[in-house]
């Protein structure tokens, strides 16, 4: 996610790091820049006014002349702007759900994602919080959408309430309040009928639920795919119905993360959490802090390439550097980098650093990744041949299979293990395009 404002800053950044100091009319020239990349990310246009004015503002009122490394000051300074803007209240993703049973009411449009938002949130709630949930579906339009929250419910281990044919929304409503006291259940959700666009009715049933229920929190879902529509859907609901936060789904699609930006900026509600995918378990805190890190990508790759020179031969790392700047990245690097996280605490830590690498992190997290399968998959580069290693195309099915049989494992796993080669080895060359990429910024630093 955020990979094209954070391919656009990194441009940005590159350009200033390259020059021994700053002057003021570089973090001029380099902000009218970064205005351009928000707006190339989908932020909309006064939100990138502001959040550009407020960063020179920021940067003028420091020496940056003065720094030693100024280009790492500007990162400094505009991440510490994007925080500002994406931050909420309180811990990310905090619920006001203390007072039991607590009503959420879910709002969206139709295909949102709302009802797998729901069931994920229920999940969350009951396994992280130890909370009692009970969910309804006020969808009475669509069957469909009922049975698919009762389908979720069954899987997650969450009750719904049982659906009565005919009944109307409000009627739901109330049922599902006096269900979720007599039941003593500590949070009940409703995930209230879409459409496909806002309408008088849609809005007039959601208010009416509301005034029944008065839901602690009113979590709007939107597709964080849509861009500039989803800002607009979240601005439409919170003056009619008044929100208290916002779900972004499909944020593991690589949609224009600048809708983030803006739709805090522009509803003034936070972003409570953010979707990653279809799963159940895919539904993570919104994190202002790793996203701005995430969008800006540089400060990681400090730290990274720090991190990484504590613990390996300084010469190691920068051969390694090297060829990752250059675009190179094989199964020997791949393996070099395993061992190097076997080291160094696990994969997720490590990819976390790395930009561009969150989504695939998450992919690590839900495979269930540990230091066993670490150990596999270095097992499996190590069943290679040497040139097989330097040229990974060359693994066809025959070759495959002897790979995964001399490492005692499937063709299957080895397919993953490639296609992390391929992805490492795409990003790095995405990274290091041209001759001045990312990766030999970060190492002159
Ligand atoms: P609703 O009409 O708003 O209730 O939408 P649904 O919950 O039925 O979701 C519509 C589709 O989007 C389903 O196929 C979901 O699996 C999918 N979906 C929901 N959230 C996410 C997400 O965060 N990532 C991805 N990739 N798909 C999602």
């Amino acid at each position: 996610m955020f990979e094209n404002l954070s391919e656009r800053l990194s441009g940005v950044f590159d350009r200033l790091t390259k020059q021994g100091a700053l002057s003021e009319e570089d973090v001029k020239t380099a902000l009218r820049e970064v205005r351009v990349a928000l707006l190339e990310a989908d932020v909309s246009l006064p939100v990138a006014r502001d959040f550009v004015n407020a960063v020179q503002e920021k940067a003028t009122g420091q020496a940056v002349t003065k720094s030693i490394t100024p280009g790492q000051q500007v990162v400094k300074i505009v991440h510490d702007a994007l925080i500002d803007v994406l931050k909420g209240e309180g811990e990310p993703g905090a619920l006001k759900i203390d007072s039991p049973p607590a009503p959420i009411l879910m709002v969206g449009l139709q295909g949102g994602g709302k009802t797998t938002t729901t069931a994920k949130l229920a999940k969350r709630l009951k396994e992280k919080d130890g909370k009692r949930v009970l969910m309804a579906s006020l969808d009475v339009n669509r069957p469909a959408a009922m049975e698919q929250l009762a389908i979720l419910g069954t899987q997650i281990g969450v009750d719904t309430l049982p659906i009565v044919k005919g009944e109307d929304p409000v009627a739901i409503a109330k049922r599902t309040k006096t269900q979720a006291s007599l039941g003593g259940y500590d949070v009940y959700m409703l995930d209230t009928a879409g459409r496909l666009s806002i309408d008088d009715e849609l809005m007039a049933q959601v208010e009416a639920v509301r005034d029944v229920v008065t839901p602690r929190e009113t979590l709007l879902v939107v597709d964080g795919l849509t861009g500039q529509d989803a800002v607009q859907t979240a601005e439409n609901f919170n003056e009619r119905i008044g929100i208290s936060g916002v779900v972004l789904t499909r944020m593991d699609g690589d949609g224009r993360g600048g809708a983030a930006l803006s739709m805090r900026a522009v509803t003034g509600r936070p972003i409570k959490y953010v979707g990653l995918g279809e799963k159940m378990d895919a539904l993570e805190t919104f994190e202002p802090e790793r996203i701005a890190g995430r969008i800006l990508g540089m400060g990681d790759i400090v730290a990274l390439v720090e991190k990484a020179q504590e613990t390996i031969e300084a010469e190691q790392a920068e051969k390694m550097m090297k060829r990752m700047a250059k675009g190179q990245f094989n199964m020997n690097d791949l393996k070099m980098q395993l061992e190097q996280m076997l080291k160094m605490g696990g994969m997720q830590g490590m990819m976390g650093m790395m930009p561009g690498m969150g989504k695939m992190a998450k992919q690590v997290e839900e495979a269930g990744f540990d230091d066993r399968i670490l150990k596999q998959q270095i097992a499996l580069i190590n069943s290679m041949t040497k040139k097989e290693r330097v040229n990974p195309a060359l693994l066809q099915a025959s070759r495959k299979k002897r790979i995964a049989k001399g490492a005692g494992m499937e063709v299957s796993d080895l397919n993953k293990l490639m296609k992390m080669q391929r992805q490492m080895s795409d990003m790095m060359k995405k990274m290091g395009k041209g001759k001045g990429g990312m990766m030999k910024a970060a190492m002159k630093q």
